[in-house]
Parts: structure tokens; sequence; C-alpha cells
């Protein structure tokens, strides 16, 4: 932790901040300027970040050195982590896994036919909401439990790993029960009571980045989940809210890098509920593989313009088929699989 002082404090001032850290048992040493002191305190950063050092007179600025989030960071856990969804599906080692599958969970038939289609272009998770945040409270909610049910059973048949939203803490057992991966949705990212609850099961636990949130936010709100005992994390960048109009959100293909760099955990991307427009789909899907996403969450549906939820983003599974294609060149050419 870095304490600038302004230039118009008084020794009187300086003096009394390292009196208080000296008080709480910690080190300091004190730069003298021509224009201003600079006071460092060494250790034990999370003791200081809880006093309000900023009120203390003469202080200009109060800086800390480390990242607020501990478990999360690359400085805890060096290597990568990868997390295990099921048998034979990890996320975050070498093998890019896509999840792909409709919007919302619609009746077992369609979601049937649309997993069908997912498992034959190379998916290995199936999407699909029970529990709908939508914006509109008259807008489809989702079946509920019966979905659940429909996305286990399907899943089952056709081999493959599950992932769905858990918006309340009171579902969070329920979910658990019947999908391999629980998704925290974006409008769901800052819900501590929600992050404290599923941080209490062993299930991978997908993240999704908030609409409005800094890659600072949404590490600590992983840091929740882990500092409850559960380190399955899985990060989902899917746009945040920007001035441009053009599409729904705007995809930060920055945040992947920036996320690798500060975070030993898993990173994917929702390409879908970032755009909102099927047309983009596959440029950013490309771009975000190259760009070191450890996999893809993309929305797909056999008559998207049937759908009950987020039509106009859905792929048809034609074109799921030929973006695996695509996904696939781009995996060998960075030493990945698909
Ligand atoms: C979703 O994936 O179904 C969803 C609602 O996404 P988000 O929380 O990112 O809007
Ligand atoms: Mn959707």
């Amino acid at each position: 932790m870095i304490i600038v002082f302004k230039k118009s404090a008084t020794q009187e001032n300086i003096d009394h901040l390292l009196a208080r850290v000296d008080k709480l048992g910690l080190k300091s040493m004190v730069s003298k300027g021509s224009e201003r002191t600079i006071v460092g305190i060494i250790g034990a950063e999370d003791v200081v970040r809880i006093q309000p050092l900023e009120v203390f007179a003469g202080v200009e600025q109060v800086m800390s050195v480390l990242a607020p989030y501990k478990l999360v960071s690359r400085e805890f856990k060096p290597q990568d982590s990868v997390i295990k969804v099921k048998d034979g599906v990890e996320i975050g080692g070498k093998k890019i896994n896509v999840i792909g599958g409709p919007c919302s969970i619609e009746s077992k038939e369609s979601l049937r036919a649309i997993a069908i289609e997912v498992k034959k272009s190379g998916g290995t998770i199936l999407r699909g909401g029970a529990f709908k945040p939508r914006t509109s409270p008259y807008a489809f909610q989702g079946l509920g439990e019966e979905g659940l049910k429909f996305l286990k059973d399907i899943a089952i048949e056709l081999d493959l790993a599950t992932v769905t939203e858990v918006m309340d803490p009171r579902d969070v057992g329920l979910v658990a029960k019947y999908a391999d991966m629980l998704q925290i949705g974006a409008r769901n990212m800052q819900n501590f009571n929600l992050l404290k609850e599923v941080g209490q099961t062993k299930k991978p636990i997908m993240l999704k980045r908030g609409l409005c949130a800094t890659i600072k936010e949404w590490l600590m709100s992983a840091e929740y989940i882990l500092s409850e005992g559960n380190f399955n994390v899985i990060l989902c960048e899917r746009g945040i809210r920007t001035y441009e109009t053009e599409t729904r959100n705007t995809l930060d293909l920055s945040a992947i890098p920036i996320v690798k760099q500060k975070s030993h955990l898993p990173i994917i991307v929702d390409p879908s509920h970032a755009v909102g427009k099927w047309g983009l789909i596959a440029p950013l899907s490309k771009a975000a593989i190259a760009t070191g996403a450890d996999g893809l969450m993309i929305e797909v549906h056999t008559n998207p313009e049937e759908a009950l939820c987020d039509g106009p983003q859905q792929l048809l599974p034609e074109n799921f088929a030929s973006l695996m294609g695509e996904l696939e060149k781009i995996a060998k050419a960075i030493d990945r699989e698909l």
C-alpha cells in the first residue's frame, strides 16, 4: 500500500499516520521528496485496506499494490486451472469446448432436435435456460423444473454435459440436482448471496461478466465463490454495455488476455449475448479463440423464427456446423484442439 501526502501536509499529519501503521504492527518506509512525502506500508495489504487511510489529514491518495482478489489471482496459483465439468469434458486445458443450445428450453422435442445438431457438430456441452432473467415480467420466464428434467434426460441420451442458469439462492440445490454446471447470469454477477450459495457446492460455476462490470469487479465476484471453498469457476465474457448501438452489447475481447494475466481461472466467450445478431457470431467466435479463450457458448436453434427468446441471435444448425469447421483450423494454428 502506498500513501501519497499532499504538498501541504505537515510533519504532524505524517507522524499521525505513521503512528496508526505502527499500532497495526506493520512496517513503513518514508520517502521525502522535494515536493511531497510518500509512505510505503509493507505487508498485510488486507489489514491496511480496511483502514480508512484516505480520511487522514494531509493524505492525497492511497494506492493498492496488490489486487484485492487473492484466491483467483495468478500470484496465488501460477498454473492454469482446468475445471472438470463431467467425465471427459474439461475446460481450461488444451481442448477448446463449445457449449451450444437454445436460449431457453421450450419443449423436450425441440431441445432434443437442437442437441442432436450441437453434438453432431462437435459441441460438448448443452445449454438451455429453465429459469430465464427476462427484462419484461410478461416475457416467457422458462419452464422451471420441468425444463431441467428435459435438459438432463436429453444430455444423458446424447452423452453431453449441461449448463443452465440459476437465478435464486433458494434454487441452487434444485438446479445442481439436474445440471453439470451452474450459470450465474450477467444480471446476477453481484448477487453476493447467490455467489456464496453456489460457492458452497462443488459444482463448476460459469460466472458471466455483469453488464457494466469492470474486470476487477468480475474477479472479485469470482473471489466470493472461491472464498466459500468452490474453486471450480469458469469466467464468461458476454459483452458489456457501451454507447454503441449497432450491437446489443460490446464484446470485450481484451478481457481474455487480461483475465489470463491476472487469474488462473479459465475464460470462455459468449458472442451470442454480446452482439445479439446471428450474422456476427462467426467472426467474433473466431477472434475469441485466436485471442486465447478456453471455450465458447453459442445459442443454436433449429427454428430461430419461432424461438421464445433471443431469436435474432440464434444460429441455425448448418451455420453452427460450418463455424465449428472454421474454429478447428484456428485451434490447430494456436496449438489447441476443438
Ligand atoms: C443466457 O445465457 O441465457 C443469458 C441470459 O445471458 P446473460 O446473463 O449473459 O444476459
Ligand atoms: Mn439468450
